[in-house]
């Protein structure tokens, strides 16, 4: 394929991930969105693999079964509730991709360079090298705290910030011997302490960082990965990878943005690390208080005289997998004239869309699942609430208690509604170890078990 027509294809493959991105932005469009990027990567491939000599091909197959080989099974095997951890751990990947495809530049170059542009080239191979071992490492980290395996506590080294500024400023010092000398060695040796510093600096950014803040560090590693890709483009010539990266760099920075809002964060300092630092217990919760219980009859009595029914689905209902017993139990209320809707926290779960993912999958219809911002008024006008699984993003503290670790961040306002049903398993805290003064309030009542067991018991009792 002539040059000219692999750029054709790669401008409209970048149009189609453009109008898959677009598409993505809402459930009704999603799927018409995920056709324009399967498009879009079909027509990409195609023109790569066209636009190589057959040696290259070979060599490209032979990569593709690899990882492949590696890759299915893995995928195969991880439970849902994982995949953020596999998220962090494929954008750590594309780090290292663009620390090697660097390195290989930089010692064999595909094109001779002279002059200007040869200064721009060191300039690409030394900021791709900076960004991909940044987003390596860090990557790492955050899947070890997102996996448990790395303590999710903040690490608040005293001075950290100054540590930070120094590895820039040594940095930018090895960057100008870099561009500087005409020695291949020590270009090298510049390359390689940089790739130390930038390795450590992701290490540090990412440690710093606590357990409450890790929805925006994913976010944010995606932003990191698609820039380190894009640097892989400017080091290969290669336009599609640059528009690529760049969109997913852009999407992933702004998505971070609109978390740090959901959670009431300043950007800045969740990016300096030592916010969200996790607490065992906010001492929110006074220790003799007990809680109301109710049976599986308890409440399926609420729900026969419900008029009006707010889902509010968190973490748990993603590992009970009971996402298809509430599409059930959804099903049967609207029957039965009742108005049911979903109140949907931009953090809740484990993954930015969680728990959108899987209300579609169990196929609830889109327009009763509703942002917090578009339901948080109804909740006074609102008979019953089922809490499923979801902990900390119901949490009134965060609204009521200025001493919360959570303070600040906007929640469900769940504690308005008449009468609150919470369904988990016992009295844990969720992923940012506060205590839940929801739990105690008079009109809440608590549903303890398996959250799918129980929903399939509740779907059962209405219908017997
Ligand atoms: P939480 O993590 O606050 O709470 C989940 C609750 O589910 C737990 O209290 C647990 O209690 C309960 N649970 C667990 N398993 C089951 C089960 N089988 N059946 C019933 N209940 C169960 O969930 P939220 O969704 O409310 O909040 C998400 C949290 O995760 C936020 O703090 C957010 O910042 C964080 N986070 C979000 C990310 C994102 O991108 N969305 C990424 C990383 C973190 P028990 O054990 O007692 O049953």
């Amino acid at each position: 394929m002539g040059t000219g027509l692999v750029s054709v294809a790669y401008v409209v493959a970048s149009v189609l991930f453009i109008l898959s991105l677009g598409g993505l932005s809402h459930q009704e469009s999603a799927r018409r969105g995920n056709l324009y990027g399967v498009a879009g990567i079909v027509i990409a491939v195609v023109a790569t693999l066209a636009s190589v000599g057959d040696g290259g091909v070979v060599a490209i197959i032979i990569a593709v079964l690899l990882g492949a080989g590696i890759g299915i099974p893995i995928a195969n095997k991880v439970e849902m509730t994982q995949m953020p951890q596999l998220v962090a751990l494929l954008h750590s990947f594309v780090g290292l991709a663009a620390v090697l495809v660097g390195f290989s530049g930089y010692i064999e170059p595909l094109i001779a360079t002279f002059g200007a542009e040869h200064t721009i080239k060191l300039v690409e191979v030394y900021v791709g090298v900076f960004i991909g071992a940044v987003t390596f490492t860090g990557s790492l980290v955050a899947c070890g705290k997102l996996d448990g395996r790395i303590d999710s506590k903040a690490l608040t080294l005293p001075g950290r910030h100054m540590m930070n500024l120094v590895a820039l400023i040594v940095t930018v010092f090895l960057g100008a011997w870099f561009l500087s000398t005409d020695s291949l060695a020590s270009g090298l040796i510049a390359l390689i302490l940089m790739t130390l510093i930038a390795a450590v600096l992701g290490v540090h950014l990412i440690m710093a960082i606590g357990g409450a803040d890790m929805p925006v560090v994913v976010s944010m590693l995606n932003s990191y990965s698609g820039w380190a890709a894009a640097s892989i483009g400017f080091m290969l010539g290669n336009d599609l990878l640059i528009v690529t990266g760049a969109l997913v760099g852009s999407s992933g920075a702004i998505l971070s943005y609109i978390m740090c809002k959901a959670m009431n964060r300043s950007f800045i300092s969740v990016i300096l690390g030592g916010f969200g630092q996790t607490t065992s217990s906010s001492g929110a919760v006074a220790s003799d208080q007990k809680v109301r219980e109710f049976s599986i009859d308890d409440v399926c009595d609420e729900l026969r005289h419900a008029d009006s029914v707010i889902i509010v689905p968190g973490y748990g209902m993603a590992v009970a997998q009971a996402q298809n017993g509430v599409s059930d139990l959804t099903k049967l209320l609207r029957e039965r004239g009742v108005n049911v809707r979903f109140g949907i926290h931009p953090v809740a779960g484990r993954l930015p869309g969680h728990m959108n993912v899987l209300l579609a999958e169990a196929h609830v219809p889109y327009d009763i699942v509703l942002e917090m911002d578009e339901i948080n008024d109804d909740f006074p006008n609102t008979d019953v609430v089922l809490v499923i699984g979801a902990n900390d993003t119901v949490n009134p503290a965060a609204a009521e208690d200025p001493s919360s670790p959570i303070a600040g961040m906007p929640v469900l306002e769940v504690w308005k509604a008449h009468q609150v049903v919470v369904l988990k398993r016992g009295m844990a805290t969720g992923y940012s170890g506060v205590e839940n003064p929801l739990f105690f309030k008079d009109n809440t009542h608590m549903l303890f078990g398996d959250a799918k067991e129980s929903i399939d018991k509740v779907v059962s009792g209405l219908r017997g």
